[in-house]
């Protein structure tokens, strides 16, 4: 069948809520993907970071293989026999005291707010039913109503009220503003390291730290969403690491399962999570043991292979290569390990032009916010394969 048949047929039966690039992907493995025409293309973007430790991945695999032809879904009601080995490597990865799994991001965000509204009510003293998180401009949490209550951006929100109140938005990268909004009410601010969907947005130097003392002088929990910045994408493990701090509660999804499955999960300490009692929040997926051996091999992949370590210098390396284009109509190129944005001027018409024009070339990549290019591509990426994009790449994004 030609991609043409696969298009229509999404077309035509599913909901257009994506405007996806036309190439239709039937393999992959490592950075690389396959088109049902068999051309192969260089994957830049991972699964928005989904797929750190690169596609199919043979120890996941047989992971997920080994663990489905011995038991897949318990639910909680019953204990299964992999889920406190996956608590205890997340705990002694990042330095938690306890963990709470889930399956998407939105619904580990989602928990994250409920744990924090609860240890206001409860720990802080804050009056029932008044409690504030603070947010960010132009962030990207996920797509649920009480997220897109929160969000700047009209297109999530347009023709989705009513929202959910409780929160008060900042701007991303200022410090002062955030000391400027906390009131007696204020339980929590919820920031991502690097925001990613702005348009791979990096934050003033020092900001999480500054971040970090401000939240511990007024009682507020730090919360980090690391679903996009998490699990080596910027060469670190956690993308907080680089100012040297640690939020209160993270959240980690996307390559928490090497994108084989939706597997996320809230961090924190003793004394937030256990604001939550039994039947008071749950998941039926949450924690299942399939989940549970995908994520614990998917970690250990990450660490034993050296992923976070290539993703700090592959990434300089891809970066230093982007700075060579010459182009006047690139207005930034920046980033952080294998998190790299190009900004285009308005001039440019937009990112998607050259994101088609990569397509033909063999490296996909997705705009995002309408001027910006984000390279985001699997950690295991190497040098010679960074050369290969970057030929590719300068072409097309050295001609207008
Ligand atoms: C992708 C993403 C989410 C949402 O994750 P889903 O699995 O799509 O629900 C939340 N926050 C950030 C920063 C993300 O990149």
């Amino acid at each position: 069948m030609n991609h043409r048949t696969y298009i229509e047929l999404e077309e035509e039966y599913g909901a257009h809520n994506y405007r996806p690039l036309d190439v239709v992907l039937s393999r992959g493995e490592g950075v690389w993907v396959w088109d049902v025409e068999g051309n192969r293309y260089l994957d830049c973007l991972a699964a928005y970071s989904a797929v750190n430790q690169g596609h199919c991945h043979p120890k996941i695999r047989q992971a997920m293989v080994e663990q489905a032809q011995k038991l897949t879904l318990t639910s909680r009601a019953f204990r299964n026999d992999q889920l406190g080995f996956l608590y205890k490597d997340l705990c002694e990865l990042t330095n938690s005291h306890k963990v709470l799994p889930m399956n998407s991001g939105a619904e580990a965000v989602e928990t994250a707010i409920k744990v924090v509204r609860k240890w206001g009510y409860e720990v802080k003293g804050v009056p029932e039913n008044e409690a504030q998180i603070i947010a960010c401009e132009n962030n990207f949490h996920g797509r649920t109503i009480s997220i897109v209550s929160f969000s700047t951006d009209e297109t999530s929100r347009a023709g989705f009220g009513p929202f959910t109140p409780g929160f008060t938005i900042i701007p991303f990268g200022d410090a002062a503003a955030l000391e400027r909004a906390i009131t007696p009410n204020t339980v929590a601010l919820l920031v991502e390291p690097i925001q990613g969907e702005a348009g791979v947005i990096i934050p003033p130097e020092g900001y999480l730290r500054e971040v970090r003392a401000i939240c511990s002088e007024q009682d507020i929990v730090m919360v980090t969403d690391e679903i996009q910045t998490g699990l080596g994408r910027t060469g670190k493990l956690l993308a907080e690491e680089h100012d040297g701090v640690e939020a209160d509660l993270t959240v980690v999804g996307k390559a928490l399962s090497g994108g084989f499955y939706p597997v996320s999960a809230v961090l924190s300490t003793t004394e937030i999570l256990s604001v939550l009692q039994p039947g008071e929040h749950g998941s039926t997926f949450g924690g299942n043991p399939l989940a549970c051996a995908v994520a614990r091999t998917a970690l250990r992949v990450l660490i034993e292979e050296g992923m976070i370590e290539n993703a700090a210098a592959v990434g300089a390396y891809f970066m230093e290569g982007l700075h060579q284009i010459d182009n006047p109509l690139i207005k930034e190129i920046r980033g952080k390990g294998l998190m790299i944005g190009v900004e285009f001027y308005p001039e440019a018409g937009g990112a998607r032009a050259y994101c088609e024009r990569l397509k033909e070339r063999g490296v996909l990549a997705k705009d995002t916010h309408e001027h910006t290019i984000r390279f985001a591509p699997p950690l295991v990426i190497t040098r010679e394969q960074v050369d290969w994009a970057l030929e590719r790449i300068t072409v097309v994004l050295g001609t207008n």
